[in-house]
């Protein structure tokens, strides 16, 4: 037998936050006691509105199949919510209903972009981008975000990064993994090189109401975007809800339309019961949303003064998202040999930002959705793994 899967697959990459819980998980099951700040996921619990919401809907016989886009009256919700946050007309015949925020950047990109075709995506980044780009057999080209603009990158860097063959361009704020945020001025920018050289952008923002003290400017509210840009946005980490698998997609119809058809070649539809509670989710209190954002608030300022405060480590204050992006410039390990170090000696489990790409070398992410008392116990044993250095 030759090998078993196809070329597809060598081009295929991964998320390292699954397998460093993986292998968390196993230092645990041995005994031994870790603190998880690898992870990005809210540790609160979804609000009980939202999972009577769910119960409500399976006693009410949603239990089948949905239309392949979603269910009317959250596509209706949702195009409503957009349109209020986004100043922008959202129609429900915009909006694709999918199972997670991640398979609107799987099926944007398979959608739209082929071999040939070059998109430009941040690094460090979520590492799903530069996986799927590399999938679908475009050029993924890297726009290098900087630490000394609070993780923005610069306009002439992108400038740069557009040729001809330029399709898309995927943005992220507030970002993952630096807690970066992109200004008005920037997305004005971006709107000008993006209708100059006629490119599409798929805006993901999946932590749009994780922000301190600050609006949300969006790519779409910007005169005539709506006709180039994939809105991304879920209810995973505003809801607290990852492991329900809810998130939406809001284009152009036409490709609208083209990431229905991959619903329909994949999943088929979004469980029914769980887009019920979706609608309960934007149209309910969302005074546990404000709950959630000041306890992460806290924390943020928490985790950033105890980095600081460790010889060798410096950390910008991020802006929005749940986590703090740590130069580690001056320690004597790469940022993966420091990661493993850490789980390993002070039983804490962090991300390497290499694994964010290769502008993530020399910085280590920390997620923050954590307990302070946690957080705490994570620093001072920090501290003093690396005075051990
Ligand atoms: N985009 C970014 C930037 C993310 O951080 C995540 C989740 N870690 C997603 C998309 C995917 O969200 P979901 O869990 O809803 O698929």
């Amino acid at each position: 037998m030759g090998k078993a899967w196809a070329t597809r697959m060598e081009r295929l990459g991964t998320e390292s936050a699954f397998e460093v819980l993986a292998k968390a998980k196993q230092l645990e099951a041995a005994g031994r006691s870790v603190i998880h700040l690898e992870i990005g996921q809210p540790d609160f619990a979804t609000a009980p509105a939202i999972c009577d919401a769910a119960y409500e809907a399976m006693q009410q016989g949603y239990t089948g199949y949905a239309p392949a886009a979603g269910l009317p009256a959250l596509r209706q919700a949702i195009a409503e919510q957009v349109s209020q946050t986004r100043q922008v007309a959202v129609s429900p015949e915009q909006v694709v209903v999918m199972p997670g925020a991640k398979p609107v950047i799987f099926f944007t990109l398979l959608a739209l972009v082929e071999a040939g075709d070059e998109v430009i995506y941040p690094n460090p980044g979520f590492p799903i981008y530069e996986s799927v780009i590399g999938f679908t057999g475009a050029r993924p080209v890297p726009l290098p975000l900087q630490e000394s603009v609070d993780f923005r990158f610069q306009i002439a860097d992108l400038e740069a990064a557009i040729t001809p063959r330029t399709k898309l361009l995927i943005l992220n704020s507030p970002q993952n993994p630096t807690g970066g945020v992109l200004t008005l001025d920037d997305l004005k920018a971006i709107a000008r090189l993006a209708q100059q050289h006629q490119f599409y952008v798929l805006a993901d923002e999946i932590y749009s109401r994780i922000l301190y003290d600050q609006v949300h400017h969006s790519l779409l509210s910007l005169p005539d975007m709506a006709a180039q840009t994939i809105l991304l946005d879920g209810f995973s980490k505003t809801y607290a809800m990852t492991g329900w698998r809810l998130g939406y997609a809001v284009a152009p119809v036409a490709i609208a339309q083209k990431l229905e058809q991959l619903m329909i070649n994949s999943n088929s539809c979004t469980a029914s019961f769980t887009q019920m509670a979706g609608v309960q989710a934007l149209q309910g209190s969302q005074a546990a949303v404000e709950q959630m954002v000041s306890a992460f608030q806290r924390r943020r300022n928490l985790i950033v003064a105890g980095l600081n405060a460790i010889a060798g480590i410096s950390c910008r204050l991020p802006q929005g998202a749940f986590y703090a992006f740590a130069n580690v410039q001056l320690l004597p390990l790469d940022s993966n040999a420091l990661a493993d170090y850490l789980l390993e000696q002070a039983g804490v489990a962090v991300l390497s930002g290499s694994a964010f790409g290769k502008y993530g070398e020399g910085y280590l992410r920390l997620s923050y959705a954590n307990s302070a008392e946690n957080i705490q116990q994570a620093l001072a044993n920090i501290a003093e793994a690396i005075a051990r250095l």
